[in-house]
């Protein structure tokens, strides 16, 4: 391989993504590139649906990546779904919430929301009230809040959205790969996610999956979707027979997503669900003997990002840089309303790990006594 020196830069990437790269993904996307029509890399186009809709736990026929990033996803998922005058209604529990909010509106939707804390769940008793005060027909949640670390109970909460004849949209995006998303267990119409959080994959890529309800929407669309590049209708017609071009797929993207997947065949799904969990106990285990508080309770905490609160009198953007330029780890920082409050640290995929715990921990330590 070609080396590029400049970035010959040690990382190991623990904040709220991207996430380390797995090396048989950077293997898959130095291959030579091949023609976005060419039968062998139809096959692998094939081969990544059925992947996809193994990680989605889903039996979904409109399972594809979408090109572009978790946002681009996120876009997809509201540009077909929502047309003007629709009412929808977000559950906004922090940042992604909030963009959520603002994609809808700028699509035409009539948008309510319904708020909690930053770093609390829904109930979904709240979501069933709003939606009988005020009728929807899409309701918008982020699984795993990324910007507060909470877990939201999607499967109690889908119950209410059907219950109230709404459709059910799911950011799964720092969930996939890391945390059980059950699309077709919870009842869930339209997701998407992305390939650089628990996927272990370089950012460009977003997972995605419609079911039957969604497709029923987008076929009965009184106008065209807005965006040509996010048009479903248009993005299938590539994905499947007779694969008509679209726009040109990233193909080194999908090698990398591919074997990204292939990987988490591999190890199995429920394995590395497992995986997260039993890491981010360890995780935090460690960082209360270090005197740390997690800013969100156990019962909610998401093990594929954990906030901690900044102790009094610390420092956080002192702790962030020391840990960069001396342990060459990343870790996040708070973010919207809970900036300067925590830090956001991240175990996914590939970096889940019982090493990269320790080493955590061990930088952790080191840096907070000295800060
Ligand atoms: C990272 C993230 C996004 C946005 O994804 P990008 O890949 O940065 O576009 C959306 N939702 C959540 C919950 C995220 O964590």
């Amino acid at each position: 391989m070609i080396a590029y020196p400049e970035l010959h830069l040690t990382r190991y990437l623990h904040g709220p993504g991207p996430s380390d790269c797995d090396p048989r993904v950077l293997q898959a996307l130095a291959n030579p590139a091949v023609g976005h029509l060419d039968p062998d890399f139809l096959k692998i186009m094939a081969d990544v649906q059925r992947l996809l809709r193994l990680v989605w736990q889903t039996e979904n026929e409109l399972t594809l990546p979408i090109s572009g990033t978790g946002t681009a996803g996120m876009e997809t998922a509201i540009a077909n779904l929502v047309e003007p005058r629709d009412p929808v209604l977000v559950c906004v529990a922090g940042y992604f919430g909030e963009r959520l909010v603002e994609m809808a509106t700028r699509y035409g939707g009539d948008v309510a929301r319904l708020d909690c804390g930053w770093g609390e769940v829904f109930d979904a008793s709240q979501v069933a009230d709003e939606l009988h005060r005020r009728p929807a027909k899409l309701v918008a949640i982020v699984q795993a809040e990324t910007s507060t670390g909470a877990l939201q109970p999607i499967a109690e909460i889908s119950k209410a959205v059907h219950e109230a004849g709404a459709l059910l949209l799911v950011d799964a995006v720092t969930s996939l790969g890391g945390v059980s998303v059950g699309v077709d267990d919870n009842d869930i119409d339209a997701a998407y996610s992305c390939t650089q959080k628990c996927l272990s994959a370089p950012s460009g890529l977003s997972p995605f999956t419609f079911g039957p309800r969604a497709v029923e929407k987008l076929r009965n669309r009184k106008e065209k979707v807005r965006s040509f590049y996010l048009d479903l209708n248009l993005l299938q017609q590539y994905w499947e027979v007779p694969h008509v071009y679209h726009h040109t797929a990233p193909i080194n993207m999908i090698f990398a997503l591919h074997e990204a997947l292939r990987l988490i065949e591999q190890e199995s799904l429920a394995a590395r669900i497992t995986r997260h969990l039993t890491n981010a106990e360890r995780l935090w285990e460690g960082l209360g003997e270090l005197g740390l508080a997690m800013h969100v309770p156990l019962e909610h905490r998401l093990p594929s990002l954990t906030t901690v609160r900044v102790p009094e009198g610390i420092d956080e953007g002192a702790v962030r840089k020391r840990l960069l330029q001396d342990y060459k780890i990343e870790i996040g920082a708070g973010l919207g309303a809970l900036k300067g409050k925590v830090w956001r640290v991240g175990l996914m995929g590939y970096a889940s790990a019982p090493d990269r715990v320790s080493m955590l921990l061990d930088a952790l330590k080191h840096v907070t006594v000295t800060a």
